[in-house]
């Protein structure tokens, strides 16, 4: 028996378009409290990881920055440096909205047009009375019954159940109250509504992307997408799948991975590197030790690498320096070089990963949600661009930034973006070079 109070609204059900309103709401409600429950258990997994307080906080800190799609950070905040804190008040958020459920929910299925319509207009899924602060009832717009991704063409279809049920989420935040549960403004008269500015809110405003209910919908949405595996975010394959796959046996959260004259792709992680062959879609050499099976001179732990497209040289990253590796020889300094001091020009330092672009007249640099491009004939850098800037469409739609590595495929034109144990794909035609201003 559900406690939940489902009504509908005279004349409700001749513009809802389904055969059972009442069931589907249910089944929302539903789906929301698993999808919640979930997600508030993984997070209080994470948190619980590193221990007692003042305790294993880098232990914390990696896992919260390694979890599945680094989901965490994308949605409530990069910039957070008390990472504890940070889960705990996602994971209060979560449980309130938890107990909201199960205290019984009030919802009102409504028509769309006339007297009874309510609020109900043309872009309208959901809204409470009483403004947004802890109303006690729901209101469903007959949109909201027919509630499907909008993003046309998007790869990453979900179940229609688990978009209402995010919008549940999102009410059900504004109820469980609190003056930050209002719809955010992005800028002044823009809301934070749809993935692209729930991003940019949690890039630009961290602390209080965990009260968004924007961010909390998208996060679940997200969430959903990564965990159902669709084309889009591709599982790393395992070592020993037959036949082979793109990327068989290449390390889940490397720290880089750059392309060799000799035609093999190299990842590093820690200590560690590996040899990919691109031809047999196979790593041919695991786990080998940098510096001592190869790769003499280069330092462990490193950010970000690429093959310079003129001299032939590999140039790594790591922190505020970079280190020149000539294939054959190793390091060709004994300086420290220093970014964008030495060489590189108005590139920051703390690169996530660096890509080429397919003509191999600049390079991107990515940090967190932003990039910026080099570029090799001006020897300058671009501005730091957000990757959904939502001022323009057409930049990395459907990429969600905090990468581990990327690679350019010259054939295809095609960027791959490595993040955790999953990788995305990119055409790159519709991202800002945004030199000279
Ligand atoms: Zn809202």
């Amino acid at each position: 028996m559900s406690n939940h109070r489902i009504t509908l609204i005279r004349q409700a059900d001749a513009h809802i378009d389904a055969l059972d309103p009442v069931m589907i709401v249910e089944q929302a409600i539903h789906t929301c409290r698993d999808m919640v429950a979930s997600a508030s258990k993984e997070i209080s997994d994470i948190r619980l990881a590193g221990g007692e307080a003042g305790e294993g906080m880098d232990k914390v800190k990696e896992a919260y920055f390694n979890s599945e799609g680094k989901s965490f950070p994308i949605w409530f905040g990069w910039h957070e440096r008390n990472p504890d804190r940070a889960l705990k008040r996602i994971e209060t958020r979560f449980n309130e909205i938890i107990q909201r459920i199960d205290k019984g929910l009030n919802i009102r299925c409504r028509p769309a047009t006339g007297r009874r319509s309510g609020r109900c207009d043309k872009d309208g899924f959901a809204y409470q009375v009483g403004g947004s602060i802890r109303a006690r009832k729901f209101h469903l717009c007959p949109k909201w019954f027919n509630k499907e991704f909008e993003d046309g063409g998007h790869a990453l279809k979900l179940d229609n159940n688990v978009y209402r049920a995010s919008i549940i989420a999102h009410e059900i935040c504004h109820a469980v109250g609190g003056l930050g549960t209002r719809d955010q403004r992005l800028a002044p008269c823009v809301k934070v509504y749809n993935e692209n500015k729930a991003l940019a809110f949690a890039a630009n405003e961290p602390l209080k992307a965990a009260k968004s209910p924007e961010n909390v919908e998208q996060f679940l949405v997200y969430r959903e997408r990564v965990r159902q595996k669709p084309e889009s975010f591709i599982r790393m394959p395992k070592a020993d799948d037959t036949p082979p796959l793109q990327w068989t046996g290449v390390p889940a959260n490397p720290d880089t991975a750059v392309h060799h004259p000799n035609g093999n792709i190299y990842f590093f992680k820690g200590d560690r590197y590996w040899r990919y062959n691109p031809t047999t879609f196979q790593v041919d050499k695991a786990n080998a030790r940098i510096g001592i099976d190869g790769w003499a001179g280069v330092p462990h732990n490193l950010d970000a690498a690429l093959l310079h497209p003129s001299n032939g040289k590999i140039y790594f990253f790591k922190g505020d320096c970079y280190y020149r590796y000539v294939p054959g020889v190793g390091i060709d300094h004994d300086d420290t070089r220093k970014i964008g001091e030495y060489g590189w020009a108005g590139v920051t330092p703390n690169i996530d990963a660096a890509i080429m672009s397919k003509n191999k007249s600049h390079a991107l640099f990515f940090y967190g949600p932003y990039y910026r491009t080099f570029s090799f004939g001006s020897g300058r850098a671009g501005a730091l661009m957000h990757i959904r800037d939502t001022r323009k469409w057409g930049q990395f739609d459907y990429l969600y930034g905090s990468f581990d590595a990327a690679l350019m495929n010259e054939q295809t034109g095609h960027g791959t973006f490595f993040t955790g144990d999953h990788y995305q794909m990119d055409d790159m035609a519709g991202y800002n070079t945004h030199f000279g201003s």
